[in-house]
């Protein structure tokens, strides 16, 4: 992609009306536009980020035995009706008619149409377990929109749920959700601890929040220092981390015998990036699902759901990694794999080196930006290090004659002049 045909709108000031750093970082590299409060606009190179962070979560949800679909953003008011929670939900809930005078309202989550699915396509035992998921906008009237995408009205989300015969069943859908979303966070480069999250009447431990420590994060969290030991390549790590004890700081002020003795008990600030909940019959019941039984008889499944804030994890990452430059995208979900920076455009050798580059590397499968700007050289370093791809690739006439090029990797600073092949062995290593 060449930078001269783009759309990059960065800026150089710090936005005001940003607080968090993520937030100010996503407007300065041109990832999103607020188009009202709360609701943004994804530009070229924040959609690349957001299908990045997508596919993972998809692949790790697949990898699960999750099966995708898609459903609609616009549900009916009587589907709610159905399940009590029209009158319940309140005013986060987006409610408008269409011309025939049908109420309708935009989805905050699918408990309900996907209980109705699939009362409507199931009928017997044999077709269970299931979990299923999809990936869609969902829209919350918050009260306060802020922090960017962290807590916008309109956001992405990924919604699983898990239809199971029996309590043992439910708990194994939960538990191969527990683990897909630690190996997701992880495969973003994220840290995530789970954290015990109250269940309501149904009761049991069958509730989890996936929390990143950070300091903008605008919940407080107590944990078990140990968590922090906790290596998430560790095979056992989904086990080990579900007996550390992590509660957020309203449910841990009503917890009368705290198991973590003092000097490990930390507590920090943390972005909940992911929810998941096993609750029985709740919906089934009410939605009248059920499904034959071997012997006959009428069973009603037991469900599950699992959200995932994709939108939001994309501020996450973004508070989790950078510096005073710009963001630091881990590799797996760079815009961009490569940078490459030709401070000479207009000279006609380093124009064909800086192609040829390019080309190679496209062959190889990397997605490069290529600046061939007519821009300053301080300028184009300063736009690449804020956009935060993870190599940069500088080349000029002086290197170019003397064979070589520049390579830097923007996690670590560190940079190499090696001749244009070392240089592309090394990025495709
Ligand atoms: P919160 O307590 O932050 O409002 P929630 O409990 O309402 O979250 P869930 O209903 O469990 O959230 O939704 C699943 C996930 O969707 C959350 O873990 C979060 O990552 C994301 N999410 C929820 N609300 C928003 C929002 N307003 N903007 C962006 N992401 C959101
Ligand atoms: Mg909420």
């Amino acid at each position: 992609m060449l930078l001269s045909r783009y759309l990059l709108p960065v800026m150089k000031e710090t936005p005001a009306d940003a607080q968090i750093v993520s937030h100010q970082l996503m407007l300065r590299a041109g990832l999103i536009r607020q188009t009202a409060a709360g609701i943004y606009a994804w530009l070229p190179l924040g959609l690349r980020v957001l299908e990045n962070i997508a596919r993972i979560v998809r692949r790790e949800q697949d990898r699960a035995g999750a099966i995708e679909l898609l459903m609609p953003t616009i549900q009916p008011a009587d589907l709610w009706r159905q399940s009590g929670r029209y009158d319940a939900y309140g005013p986060e809930m987006l409610r408008f008619r269409d011309r025939h005078d049908r109420e309708m309202l935009y989805g905050p989550t699918n408990e309900e149409m996907i209980t109705a699915l699939f009362r409507d396509c199931v009928k017997s035992y044999r077709d269970l377990p299931r979990t299923l998921y999809h990936i869609q906008w969902k829209f919350r009237d918050e009260v306060r929109p802020r922090f960017g995408v962290m807590r916008g009205r309109e956001f992405l989300m990924k919604d699983a749920y898990s239809f199971d015969l029996d309590e043992e069943g439910g708990r194994a859908s939960y538990d191969a959700q527990f683990t897909a979303y630690l190996r997701t966070f992880a495969a973003l480069g994220l840290r995530a601890v789970p954290v015990r999250a109250p269940t309501g009447p149904i009761g049991g431990d069958l509730s989890h929040e996936f929390h990143i420590l950070a300091d903008t994060g605008e919940s407080e969290v107590y944990y078990d220092a140990a968590l922090d030991d906790v290596d998430l390549a560790d095979p056992d790590a989904p086990a080990r981390l579900r007996g550390l004890y992590a509660m957020e700081a309203e449910e841990h002020a009503k917890v009368t015998d705290c198991p973590v003795p003092a000097d490990r008990l930390a507590s920090r600030r943390g972005i909940e990036v992911g929810h998941i909940f096993f609750f029985g019959t709740k919906y089934s019941e009410t939605m009248g699902l059920q499904v034959q039984a071997k012997d006959g008889s009428q069973l009603t499944p037991l469900m599950g759901s699992y959200g995932i804030g994709v939108s939001r994890l994309m501020g996450a990452i973004i508070e989790a990694g950078h510096d005073q430059q710009g963001i630091i995208w881990p590799d797996s979900v760079a815009p961009f794999d490569v940078g490459l920076i030709n401070l000479r455009p207009d000279d006609a050798g380093c124009a064909a080196a800086a192609a040829g580059m390019q080309e190679k590397l496209e062959a190889a499968g990397r997605s490069v930006l290529h600046d061939d700007r007519d821009a300053r050289p301080g300028e184009k370093f300063a736009t690449m290090d804020l956009i935060g791809l993870p190599w940069q690739l500088t080349l000029g006439p002086k290197g170019l004659a003397a064979g070589t090029v520049e390579l830097k990797r923007r996690a670590t600073g560190e940079k190499h002049e090696l001749s244009p092949e070392s240089a592309l062995a090394r990025i495709l290593g």
